[in-house]
């Protein structure tokens, strides 16, 4: 099998599970596990992870709960690195929206402030963006349309049935989680997306097939296997499908 996890936080897992973890992954078919980042430290771990396990990719970027908590200084060194770092990584993420997070206005402006920073050095650097929005929906999708951005990643994307569809129409790929399992919002978007605008990833640790559980990048062979349920396919051509999806959305 051919399977591809392009969004989870491989540095949240316990530092001495995750080389299990990894091999599991490896012997499910798992050729690519991208591991987003939050902060400086999770920057710099994604980083060292890839030079870890050969199947790590990083993702390096600041998550919108950044733009108040950092400095305008530290923010812009981090941009710059990452800015400096653009050989060795696939994407920027984990950028976007969180309106849950935000206090007011006031954090609401930084959030779309370091969003849009964050695109156009997606932009700059020729790199996909991955990008998070949590009652947010709506800003996230306009301001990707506004900015003519192109290669993006809806990942865990709770907008209604109507966005995504506009999401997808725009060239957008949208992630099913292992959530799936338990998620009739997210077994929609399988049913009503086609194959080439899905991705497949877990947001290891969270969005786990039990309710309390724990993701790891393993689990996507299962997703694909659902996916390939409601469509019904066979599991090995969904996962060529969606595999081809993220090669082409990332090369
Ligand atoms: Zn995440």
């Amino acid at each position: 099998m051919l399977l591809a996890d392009v969004h989870a936080h491989l540095d949240l897992i316990g530092e001495n599970e995750r080389k299990a973890v990894v091999e599991r992954a490896i012997a499910a078919g798992v050729k690519v596990i991208i591991s987003n980042s939050v902060d400086p430290k999770s920057i710099r771990k994604a980083l060292e992870l890839q030079q870890q396990f050969g199947v790590v990719k990083a993702a390096l970027g600041l998550y919108p709960t950044e733009a108040a908590r950092l400095p305008a200084a530290a923010i812009e060194g981090e941009l710059n690195f990452i800015r400096s770092c653009r050989a060795r990584i696939v994407a920027l993420g984990e950028i976007g929206l969180d309106y849950q997070e935000a206090k007011g206005d006031r954090e609401r402006r930084q959030q779309q402030r370091l969003f849009e920073l964050q695109l156009g050095l997606a932009k700059e650097l020729g790199k996909p963006a991955i990008v998070h929005s949590r009652q947010a929906e709506k800003g996230v999708v306009e301001t990707l349309m506004r900015l003519g951005c192109k290669r993006v990643v809806l990942h865990a994307f709770h907008g209604s049935m109507k966005l995504v569809k506009a999401a997808a129409e725009a060239g957008f790929y949208v992630t099913i989680p292992t959530n799936i399992r338990r998620s009739s919002h997210f077994q929609a978007i399988a049913r009503e997306l086609p194959l080439s605008k899905l991705l497949t990833e877990t947001d290891a640790p969270y969005l786990a097939a039990e309710k309390d559980g724990k993701s790891e990048p393993s689990h996507i062979a299962a997703t694909v296997a659902r996916i390939a349920a409601i469509k019904g396919m066979d599991a090995e051509e969904v996962a060529n499908i969606l595999y081809g999806n993220y090669q082409r959305l990332f090369s």
